[in-house]
């Protein structure tokens, strides 16, 4: 099909699925992260880089071996990536995309110039306790402290809930670069997946509902129950507005994650430029996976405006985190419609995730029974 090889700087789940994807369309994928990775484990085809995706030297190396490179991660180092587009070479998304995206302040600065709607938000120059007791006058309590670099699943957030809790958030977050944001009483959350080519070409995914426990995700029911139509669409508009303001070269599958307000008004929460776990569902509910589409969008392949479409129904999928993995994993094995994807992670550990399921049926009800006898419960989950 394509005689062109991938890099992909980053090796874990997402690079996984993405390895997948690829083989199926016989692109060759070349991967950079630590050995062992969960995508190294099942592309044994070539010798792959072992070190950091944030190591300009290495990824200078897998330049020297592949024809386009791409990210799983926006945690990587940029520059390295801007100096290899300066000489011609391929890099989905751009470095001026992952640059924009991977510091949440300046990802949010530029969305709020674009007139994009988002929680009000202010910087914090310098993280002390006055600081911090301007920013509660600034924005009331309780507001969301949130680390501006290198944040994943809520673990770069803080929420002050009043000025006595400044001590431990400064402990928490105080060695990292900051930013505040006003608490948002939402009444859920909703995310889109939108794919981008390289002339421009856009098709969104359905909004989905994602449902987030301790901050990490913990469900995603698709599409979204109960969402109007109007919402529906108005969602996969904000989505795509956010993607279209983005600088040049914002090509591949992002992910968009938003807030319904009471009322039906939604704001932006935040943008991942790569695969996103709200997105997962796509793997067993739709003609063409979040993966493949990216796989397409990044190489230069066809993207129908169908490419969203779900063939099924309804589908929930449920984040396996750390200890219950296996015992559910088993149990999804019995129950029809039910398929489960395993990272491979070498280790265990709290709340890491460790795989998914992805449970497919006709109904919302049906789906939720289903998950009910997943997760070992006789009576359906009500979230
Ligand atoms: P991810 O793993 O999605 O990258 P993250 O670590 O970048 O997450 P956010 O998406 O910013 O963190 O926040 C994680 C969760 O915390 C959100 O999904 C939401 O449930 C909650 N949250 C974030 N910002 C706010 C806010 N301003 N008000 C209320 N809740 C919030
Ligand atoms: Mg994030
Ligand atoms: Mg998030």
């Amino acid at each position: 099909m394509d005689t062109r090889t991938l890099g992909i700087l980053g090796g874990g789940q997402l690079g996984r699925m993405l390895v997948e994807s690829a083989h199926r369309l016989n692109i060759k994928t070349l991967l950079l992260d630590a050995p062992g990775a969960p995508a190294k484990q099942i592309n044994a085809l070539h010798d792959h880089i072992d070190g950091s995706f944030k190591d300009a030297a290495k990824i200078k190396e897998l330049s020297q071996r592949c024809d386009v490179i791409t990210t799983e991660i926006e945690h990587v180092d940029a520059a390295p990536l801007a100096e290899l587009e300066k000489q011609g070479f391929e890099v989905w998304p751009s470095s001026a995309t992952i640059i924009t995206i991977q510091d949440k302040y300046v990802q949010h600065k530029h969305l709020a110039e674009h007139d994009l709607p988002l929680p009000y938000f202010i910087p914090i120059d310098t993280p002390t306790t006055e600081a911090l007791e301007k920013t509660g006058a600034e924005l009331g309590y309780p507001y969301m402290l949130k680390s501006r670099t290198m944040a994943y699943d809520g673990r770069g957030n803080y929420a002050v809930k009043s000025s006595t809790d400044i001590p431990a958030a400064l402990e928490a977050l105080g060695d990292k670069p900051l930013y505040a944001e006003k608490w948002c009483e939402f009444t859920r959350e909703l995310a889109v997946m939108v794919v981008r080519g390289k002339d421009g070409q856009v098709a969104s995914y359905p909004a989905v509902e994602t449902v987030q426990e301790n901050s990490i995700c913990k469900y995603v029911y698709a599409p979204a129950r109960n969402l109007s139509s109007e919402l529906q669409s108005a969602a996969q508009k904000l989505a795509r507005e956010a993607i279209a303001c983005l600088p040049t070269g914002a090509v591949g599958i992002f992910g968009v994650e938003m807030f319904e307000l009471p009322g039906g008004k939604l704001l932006l929460n935040e943008i991942a430029p790569r695969p996103h776990n709200s997105g997962h569902y796509t793997l067993s509910a739709c003609e063409i996976s979040q993966f493949e589409a990216h796989i397409r969008a990044v190489m230069g392949l066809p993207l129908p405006e169908t490419i969203g479409e779900m063939k099924v129904q309804h589908c929930v999928m449920y984040n396996l985190l750390g200890e219950e993995t296996i015992d559910v994993a088993k149990n999804s094995l019995s129950v029809e419609g039910a398929s489960v994807y395993l990272y491979g992670k070498a280790e265990m550990k709290k709340g890491r995730k460790m795989g998914h399921i992805n449970i497919v049926g006709s109904t919302p009800a049906e789906v939720d029974e289903r998950l009910a006898r997943v997760l070992g419960k006789k009576e359906p989950k009500r979230t």
